[in-house]
C-alpha cells in the first residue's frame, strides 16, 4: 500500500500539482479524507455506464462541464455495460493519479476492490445515481429520490385508469422492472409497487402473466430489446383474448421496446388502443413518443442538477469542506448509510410536457420536431 502511496504521490508530482496528502488512511464521511492547500487542476475521474442511453451521456458531459467550471482537469469514461470494462477503466483512472472519483456503477456490487484501492490512494468516491453496495469507501450519494420515482409512475397508471377516481375495472396490467444489478431498480418497483398494490388485492388490477415478484420482472442491464422480447412472450402467452390496460415500465429504453412489442401485435387502433404506459429519464425519443400519443408518461430527472450537486460534492471533500446532504437515513449500502443529497422527481405527459421540459429550458421545441 505505501509503495502505491508513494507512486501516486509521484504521478500526482509530475502533473505539478500542489497537493498535500495526509498520512491518515479514514474512511466513511467524507470533508477530511484529503485535506488540501490547493486542489485547482487536479483532475477528477469520472466513471459512467453506458452510452446506449442518452440519459449518461448527458451525465458525463453535465459534470464535466461542472468541474471545468470549479476549475478541475477531469477524464470521462463508460464502461458500456460491462461491469469489469467499468473495474479496469477505474482502476486506470486511480493510475493516472485522478484526485477524485465520481461512479455511476453498473454493478453495483462488482466495485469493492477497486475503491478499497482508490480509498488506499485517499481518493474520495461520490456515489453517482446508483448507489454502490458493500463497501465503506464511499463518501457520498448524489441521486434522485428513488422510491418516489416509482410512486409517480404507479400513480400516473391509477389515475389515468381512473381507478383513483371510483372506476372499478378490473383492468389488466404487466409489470417491468429495472436492472437486478442496480440499486435504484428495487426502490423504483418498490415505489410504483406501493401505490399498485391495493388495487392488485382488490383484483382491480390484474397481472394475467402472473409475473408480479421483482425477480420475475427485472430487465437486465435495462435493455430495450430485452424488455420488448419479455412483452412479446407475454402477449402470446396471456393475451389471445383481450387486451393490456397499462404497463409499468421503469425507463424511457424499456418503454420503447414494450411499445414496439405492443405495436407488433396490432396495438395502437381504435379498438385496439395502446395501454398507458409509464416511462424515466424524459429521453427525447420519449418525449417524442409522448408528444405523438404512444408512450404515455415519463419521469423526469433534472440531470444538469444532479451533475452540480456530485461536482460540488467532490469539490467539497477535496477543499476539505462537508458537503450538504439531505438524507442520512434511506441509502444503506450494507456497510454504512450513505450521506445524500436526493433531487425531486417530475412526472411529465402530454399535458405538461411543455411546461417543464421546454420552459425549463431542458429541451428546445426544435429537438421536440
Ligand atoms: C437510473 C435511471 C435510468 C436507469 C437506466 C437507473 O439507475 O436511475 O434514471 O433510467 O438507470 O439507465
Amino acid at each position: 500500500m505505501r509503495n502505491r502511496r508513494a507512486a501516486l504521490a509521484a504521478i500526482a508530482g509530475a502533473a505539478s500539482l500542489t497537493l498535500t496528502l495526509t498520512a491518515c488512511g479514514q474512511s466513511g464521511e467524507g470533508g477530511s479524507k484529503e485535506k488540501t492547500n490547493d486542489v485547482k487542476g487536479a483532475t477528477i475521474g469520472i466513471a459512467m455506464p453506458t452510452k446506449s442511453s442518452e440519459r449518461w451521456i448527458s451525465d458525463g458531459e453535465n459534470v464535466v462541464k461542472d468541474l471545468e467550471a470549479k476549475g478541475y482537469k477531469t477524464k470521462l469514461v463508460y464502461g458500456e455495460d460491462d461491469s469489469a470494462t467499468q473495474v479496469s477503466q477505474i482502476e486506470n483512472l486511480i493510475t493516472q493519479g485522478v484526485k477524485g472519483l465520481i461512479v455511476a456503477a453498473i454493478d453495483n456490487k462488482s466495485l469493492n476492490n477497486v475503491l478499497q484501492e482508490a480509498a488506499d490512494a485517499h481518493i474520495p468516491v461520490i456515489s453517482y445515481d446508483r448507489l454502490i453496495l458493500g463497501t465503506e469507501n464511499i463518501d457520498y450519494y448524489a441521486s434522485f429520490d428513488n422510491e418516489k420515482v416509482g410512486k409517480l409512475q404507479g400513480q400516473y397508471i391509477v389515475d389515468k385508469l381512473g381507478l383513483s377516481k371510483g372506476r372499478k375495472g378490473p383492468f389488466n396490467i404487466e409489470l417491468f422492472a429495472g436492472s437486478n444489478d442496480d440499486n435504484n431498480t428495487k426502490y423504483f418497483f418498490g415505489g410504483a409497487m406501493s401505490v399498485l398494490q391495493p388495487y392488485l388485492d382488490k383484483k382491480q388490477l390484474v397481472v394475467r402473466s402472473g409475473q408480479t415478484a421483482l425477480n420475475k420482472v427485472t430487465t437486465l442491464r435495462w435493455d430495450g430489446t430485452t424488455a420488448q422480447k419479455r412483452m412479446e412472450d407475454i402477449l402470446t402467452s396471456s393475451y389471445k383474448t383481450g387486451r393490456v390496460d397499462a404497463v409499468l415500465s421503469p425507463y424511457d429504453g424499456i418503454s420503447i421496446g414494450i411499445l414496439s412489442a405492443l405495436k407488433s401485435d396490432g396495438y395502437g387502433s381504435a379498438d385496439k388502443p395502446l395501454p398507458v404506459i409509464t416511462g424515466q429519464d424524459a429521453e427525447l425519443a420519449s418525449v417524442k413518443s409522448i408528444t405523438a400519443g404512444q408512450q404515455t408518461q415519463t419521469v423526469y430527472k433534472d440531470l444538469r442538477k444532479l451533475a452540480e450537486v456530485a461536482a460540488t460534492m467532490v469539490d467539497d471533500v477535496l477543499k476539505g469542506k462537508k458537503p450538504e446532504v439531505n438524507d442520512t437515513k434511506t441509502y444503506d449500502n450494507g456497510t454504512k448509510v450513505v450521506p445524500a443529497y436526493l433531487l425531486q422527481p417530475v412526472s411529465v405527459d402530454k399535458s405538461n410536457y411543455k411546461q417543464v421540459l421546454v420552459d425549463g429550458g431542458y429541451y428546445t421545441e426544435a429537438d421536440l420536431k
